[in-house]
């Protein structure tokens, strides 16, 4: 979690619609559906800080899409109203849960293949989706274009960080795949092992 503004994705097939990250006010995000003529089907969420998840239950409640978090990251559900406030944002609802993250290998809609790596560090059930035909990574807040999530907050934990990030690098994804961070600018593998001094393999 960093300051300001989280980078959420909507991924469409024909009218259904999946997003990741729902940050914001489910009014906000009922509005683009409807400007769109969209159904969620699903929403899949990085991690469990607020800032990630906002929107998440409200969209529940109106649509009856499913949310999937870790579910190692749960307990972080009931953490960060302060957070919230900061962003000018309402408390969570609360009372809905989510639905623990499928495993490996996962189809979002009939052609589209996900799979999900898991990145604990900046949260204890953090991950990063993975787009293996599309060639395209969402990393929550694990790695940014240049530098790292925090890990001075509930279940932070630096050196399970530095770990994931080595995993990542050596899963050597290829260079051309365009990496989305949870906040900040859309990188690529490339651009991270040129920029980003945090992104090496294990020594
Ligand atoms: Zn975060």
């Amino acid at each position: 979690m960093s300051p300001r503004f989280t980078n959420s994705v909507l991924v469409h097939d024909g009218d259904d619609c999946v997003i990741f990250d729902a940050w914001g006010r489910a009014d906000d995000w009922l509005k683009l559906l409807g400007t769109r003529n969209l159904k969620l089907t699903a929403i899949y969420s990085t991690h469990g800080h607020p800032d990630h998840i906002s929107a998440a239950p409200d969209l529940v409640d109106d649509t009856g899409c499913k949310w999937f978090l870790n579910g190692l990251d749960f307990d972080l559900y009931a953490w960060g109203d302060d957070l919230l406030i900061q962003f000018g944002l309402p408390p969570m609802t609360r009372g809905i849960m989510p639905i623990s993250l499928p495993e490996n290998p996962i189809q979002i809609f009939p052609n589209v293949n996900m799979q999900i790596i898991q990145m604990p560090g900046h949260t204890p059930g953090g991950v990063a989706f993975y787009f293996p035909d599309n060639k395209i990574c969402l990393t929550g807040d694990s790695i940014f274009a240049d530098g790292i999530g925090r890990t001075d907050l509930p279940g932070g934990d630096f050196t399970q960080l530095m770990q994931s990030i080595s995993n990542f690098y050596n899963l050597n994804l290829p260079n051309d795949t365009v990496v989305v961070p949870g906040h900040g600018n859309i990188t690529t593998v490339s651009e991270l092992k040129t920029i980003n001094p945090w992104f090496k393999p294990n020594k």
